[in-house]
């Protein structure tokens, strides 16, 4: 932890600029240059050969459906595509690299100039530009721990040597460790609605390197950066800037200086610690890849893969807002997985209204697998059943308290909607006299009321509707009630 918690004085004194550097693995069956499975757990060393080893006279081959999902992710995050790029030669050694280099791109990536936007403290969107994104291939693993011999040996599992990965470099323009986490949220979310990659943080499909610096509020020019790694939630890079931000305000504010370096996070500890000052390029020599010539895309190519991309998740939200009159809220819960959101369109375009088979699907169902900890797919009602719970509602067959009473029945014996249904038939009132009865009995009982609905407070219908459904025991037909409701208020 800190020393000291920071004054607000000095807390407002300082502008923190954060930059990300996200890698992703992408989904392709094979690896990036040699024809071994691309596929996580299998049994340690059993996914290699000459070419991901690196073998002396072993030659790449650049997988065609690598540079197809890295374009489609590209386009996705608004980049611009070249018709030329190339490979290079990333220098390094390290036990986990038998190569001895990594075959990435440099100064002329597969795609720059990009952006996503993301949603600000203040409910307004925000552009955060997107350097570049460029292919390159990972290393193995080294495990340090967990094996009977850890304490004496380090292992080497070489298996993800060769797999494709994505880098997504932004631009230093997020201000504030929420919009770190908007943006990696956002991100994840497209890829994930591209299909390119599973984004699975805890094996390791997605990393992100957090780089921040801060200076004071006013000065143009930023301060010196610090790269903390090994941050493997969003909600710990979130945590990861929170403590380095305030620490190096605290450096500056005792005169210090601080130095550009690697940090690592401590989640145990909830801090960072230095790891080592930070490389440059050019003790990295890169230099073009001799084994692979330059990655031409023609234009119809790369048109051809923008025609290929979903509906992305902005554009979703935005359009399913405006067709079933949802709130911002609801569109996000829905569409926050395509799977699930082309599940609820494809439910919704078969209700009478597609408004209620939102409701009834995140109030009822959402709400109760919230409760119970379970997921979408654990759900006893299918999203056939919930369109027809959402008919039954529309058409007046059932009052929303004999549907909250339904969906309890199907929740507590996992049983299906159109089951229960069939099974209880919930009694309506459906004769005009009883209710017209009911209905005399709550309006002689609440003059007040009355009053305030004859002086113009025509809200005050839904009060007289609770209560005669109430007094009815939720089995008044709703539509016939709000139609004498009226009637008797007017009357
Ligand atoms: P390096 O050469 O050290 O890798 P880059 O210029 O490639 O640095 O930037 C790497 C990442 O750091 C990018 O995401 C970029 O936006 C971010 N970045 C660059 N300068 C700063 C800074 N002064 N403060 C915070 N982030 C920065
Ligand atoms: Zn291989
Ligand atoms: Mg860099």
């Amino acid at each position: 932890m800190l020393a000291a918690a920071l004054s607000p004085q000095v807390l407002a004194k300082y502008e923190p600029v954060i930059g990300l550097e996200v890698h992703v693995q992408l989904l392709t069956a094979t690896k990036a240059f040699c024809g071994c499975a691309n596929h996580f757990g299998s049994a340690p060393n059993t996914n290699v050969c000459p070419v991901c080893l690196g073998l002396p006279g072993a030659l790449p081959v650049l997988n065609a459906q690598a540079v197809e999902f890295a374009a489609l992710a590209s386009l996705a995050i608004n980049c611009q595509v070249r018709e030329r790029s190339i490979f290079a030669r990333k220098n390094y050694f390290y036990p986990d690299l038998p190569k001895g280099y990594q075959i990435s791109q440099f100064d002329k990536p597969i795609a720059e100039h990009g952006w996503i936007d993301v949603p600000t403290a203040d409910g307004s969107m925000k552009r955060i530009g997107i350097t570049r994104l460029h292919m390159e291939e990972d290393a193995g693993k080294s495990i340090h721990d967990g094996l009977i011999d850890s304490a004496k040996y380090t292992s080497l599992d070489l298996n993800r040597c060769g797999t494709p990965l994505a880098e997504i470099v932004s631009e230093p323009d997020m201000r504030t460790p929420d919009e770190a986490f908007e943006y990696l949220t956002r991100l994840k979310e497209i890829l994930l609605y591209c299909g390119v990659s599973d984004c699975n943080m805890e094996e390791g499909s997605l990393r992100c390197d957090a780089n921040v610096s801060v200076r004071p509020r006013g000065q143009t020019e930023f301060g010196t950066k610090v790269e903390v790694k090994n941050v493997n939630s969003f909600r710990f890079v979130r945590l990861a800037l929170e403590y380095e931000i305030e620490r190096q305000m605290e450096v500056i504010e005792a005169g210090g200086r601080i130095t550009q370096e690697s940090r690592l996070w401590n989640a145990n500890e909830g801090r960072t610690y230095s790891m080592r000052s930070k490389e440059q390029a050019h003790d990295y020599r890169y230099f073009p890849e001799p084994d692979l010539p330059p990655l031409v895309l023609t234009r119809e190519y790369i048109e051809g893969k923008r025609a290929e991309l979903p509906e992305l998740p902005e554009a979703r939200r935005a359009r399913m807002i405006a067709e079933y009159e949802l709130s911002a809220q609801d569109a996000a819960t829905l569409t926050a997985e395509r799977a699930f959101a082309d599940r609820f369109e494809a439910a919704a375009r078969t209700a009478r209204n597609p408004r209620r088979v939102a409701n009834v699907l995140l109030s009822e169902v959402g709400g109760r697998l919230k409760a119970l900890g379970l997921e979408q797919e654990q759900s006893p009602v299918s999203m056939a059943g919930i369109v027809q719970a959402a008919d039954l509602l529309e058409e007046g067959k059932i009052s929303s308290k004999q549907l909250k009473q339904l969906f309890d029945v199907c929740f507590e014996k996992g049983e299906e909607f159109a089951t229960v249904y069939e099974r209880e038939k919930p009694e309506q009132i459906s004769d005009a006299g009883a209710i017209e009865a009911l209905i005399d009995e709550v309006i002689a009982a609440n003059p007040k009321q009355v009053e305030q609905y004859r002086a113009g407070k025509k809200t005050m219908a839904g009060f007289f509707v609770g209560q005669v459904m109430k007094a009815s025991k939720g089995q008044a037909n709703p539509a016939l009630l709000n139609e004498l409701v009226t009637k008797k208020l007017e009357g």
